[in-house]
Order: C-alpha cells, then sequence, then structure tokens
C-alpha cells in the first residue's frame, strides 16, 4: 500500500530520536531493558545504530519491525540544528512530541491505507487534519501516555470534522 514518502521513517534526517525516547524490555524483541530517555547502547556518539545491518542477529527484532511513521524527522525539523544528545534541556519535550507525532502519523496511515489513497491524490480530509495538528506542537495534547493521546487526538479529528459540514437545518 502507497503512503506518501513523509509518513515513513528517514532516519539521515533525525537523530536517532527512536533510539533514545522508546523504552523496551528484554525479550524475544530486544535483548536489553532500557527506560525511556536513556540512549540505546547500540546507538553511536551521532546518533547512528552500530548493529544496524544485524540487528536480528544481535537480538533486536524488535527494531526491525518498528516504525516512527516518519515521526522522528518531523519532530527532528522543529528543531532545527538542535538534538536530545546536545541539548538535555529540551529532551523530555521532543520525547513527548516524538510519540505524540507517532500516533497521529500512524492515524494518518491507516485512514490513507484504508482510504484508496493514490500518488498525487490529496490527503483524505481526516488525514489532513491530523497532519495539520502533527505540524504544531503547540496543540498536540499534554499527555504522558501517548497511546493515551489516541481518543484526544480522534475528538479533535472529529471536532474539526464537524466544523467543516453544513449543519442541518
Ligand atoms: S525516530 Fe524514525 S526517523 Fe528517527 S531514527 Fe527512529 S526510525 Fe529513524
Ligand atoms: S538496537 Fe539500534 S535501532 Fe535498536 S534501539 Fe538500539 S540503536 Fe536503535
Amino acid at each position: 500500500m502507497t503512503v506518501p514518502d513523509r509518513f515513513t521513517h528517514d532516519c539521515a534526517n533525525c537523530c536517532g530520536m527512536c533510539c533514545v525516547t522508546m523504552k523496551f524490555e528484554r525479550s524475544d524483541e530486544f535483548a536489553i531493558d532500557k527506560p525511556r530517555g536513556q540512549p540505546c547502547p547500540n546507538l553511536s556518539a551521532d546518533n547512528v545504530c552500530t548493529i544496524h545491518d544485524r540487528l536480528t542477529e544481535e537480538g533486536f527484532p524488535g527494531c526491525v519491525a518498528w516504525t516512527c511513521y516518519g515521526a522522528g524527522q518531523r519532530v527532528q525539523a522543529m528543531y532545527p540544528g538542535r538534538t536530545w544528545r546536545d541539548d538535555p534541556d529540551l529532551a523530555e519535550e521532543m520525547y513527548d512530541h516524538m510519540m505524540l507525532v507517532r500516533v497521529i502519523h500512524r492515524l494518518i496511515v491507516k485512514i490513507i491505507e484504508s482510504s484508496g489513497w493514490s500518488e498525487g491524490d490529496p490527503l483524505p480530509p481526516a488525514a489532513r487534519v491530523l497532519d495539520d495538528l502533527a505540524g504544531d506542537p503547540a496543540r498536540l495534547p499534554s499527555i504522558a501516555d501517548p497511546e493515551a493521546a489516541e481518543s484526544i487526538i480522534l475528538d479533535i479529528v472529529r471536532g474539526a470534522l464537524a466544523g467543516d459540514r453544513p449543519k442541518a437545518t
């Protein structure tokens, strides 16, 4: 299924955001425990995965399966030239935005995939509302658990779409 490129990860334009933001637990998917906000020990000082070409062999198939849906590079673009590593005061805000934008981008991808969207088409209306929301951090709900944000985000979309519709007379 086709989606616009910007809803797939572009690690060359990101500061390894998922490799520090995500928490994971030792399991079949990940070889170690890692809390949110702690850089993965496999991440280099210039924010590149040092085992990228052998993730599964090294016990990290979860990293192969995971995608940020383009949230990483989008949040990085909100902080030009700055990273969680060089700017620790910004780090928590970046992690929050990364997780929330990922939730929004994942919803956008679901909408696009179920709409029969083709290259060159405008985004479906609900995806457009979500896209605007993802690009405006001040409007993002401030919620510690990004998964819990999904229903609030969907309420925002429903409200915006309802506002677009002519009122029944
Ligand atoms: S957050 Fe996304 S773009 Fe950034 S390194 Fe991770 S997968 Fe790549
Ligand atoms: S193993 Fe590589 S891709 Fe997975 S979290 Fe660590 S640095 Fe990132």
